[in-house]
């Protein structure tokens, strides 16, 4: 059995986050999950840890008043009562600061360069919230998915009722992509299979919410069944590949610029 990839019994279990690396370039696969090479964290992924843990906060504080609203009726006489006061840009920019991480920037002017602009990005972020009731059912919760013999697991951000449906929503802080990738997706097939997992329901809208210091950019999809068929075959080759010891590099100026072991990979574009 090869390190990194988890068996239990016959099958296979690896993460997303694993998948879409080894779909990146199987060699960043073998480095990272095989071999197990370590690495520093960088600004980006400082920065989008940071934003995702404050969104994962204020989700639980939306819930917790949710369910202090609904059971403020068996309350009525009660000496304390809980805490119903609407949620303020103020309350998510103290989650912000609790929440920034330090690690990953050169320097203290680029972590705190990296502060405003969170700020920033959140009250967008506050904006496009208040634009709609929301009604959460679930945050930042662990999910798998059947594959054939193997299991992908993930994590989903946040799904909201809506009168439509469920609507899972996957926060970004990288650039927007176009709409045909969005529709494409392989991330978000698995986050529909996933949603079915956790809820037992289909979803009926799929949103990647990039959050940037301009505003919050939501691109919205659906999967049909016959979609979420193809991306199982999709992974199943891909599970195939990677069982076989296939780590080919796949080399391009763009992936290699941001790989961490371009400095130890003889394939590298750059
Ligand atoms: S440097 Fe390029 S080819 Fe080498 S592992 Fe990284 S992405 Fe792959």
């Amino acid at each position: 059995m090869e390190a990194g990839i988890e068996r239990y019994t016959s099958s296979v279990t690896l993460s997303y986050s694993q998948l879409q690396l080894y779909r990146r370039c199987p060699k960043q696969y073998e480095f990272a999950v095989i071999k197990k090479i370590g690495r520093p964290i960088n600004a980006g992924e400082s920065f989008g840890a940071s934003v995702h843990n404050t969104l994962k906060k204020w989700g639980e504080l939306e819930i917790e008043r949710q369910q202090s609203v609904a059971s403020s009726q068996l309350l009525l006489f009660a000496e304390e009562k809980p805490d119903q006061s609407p949620l303020t840009t103020d309350h998510l920019l103290t989650l912000w600061h609790q929440s920034f991480i330090v690690e990953g920037y050169a320097t203290r002017a680029e972590a705190d360069a990296a502060r405003q602009r969170g700020e920033k990005v959140l009250r967008a972020f506050y904006e496009w919230w208040q634009a709609e009731p929301r009604r959460v059912l679930i945050i930042e919760k662990g999910f798998e998915v059947a594959v054939d013999d193997g299991t992908i697991t993930g994590r989903l951000d946040r799904i909201e009722q809506h009168p439509d449906g469920l609507h899972v929503i996957d926060f970004k802080t990288g650039a927007p992509r176009t709409q045909d990738e969005v529709d494409a997706d392989l991330q978000l097939s698995i986050y529909a299979m996933g949603a079915v997992q956790l809820l037992a329901v289909p979803c009926a809208k799929l949103t990647l919410l990039f959050l940037g210091e301009e505003g919050v950019t939501a691109m919205t999809t659906m999967r049909s069944e016959g979609q979420l068929k193809d991306a199982k075959i999709q992974i199943r080759a891909l599970i195939d590949r990677l069982e076989s010891g296939d780590y080919h590099p796949t080399p391009s100026r763009e992936k290699c610029r941001s790989c961490p072991y371009r400095s130890v990979c003889s394939a590298s574009a750059v």
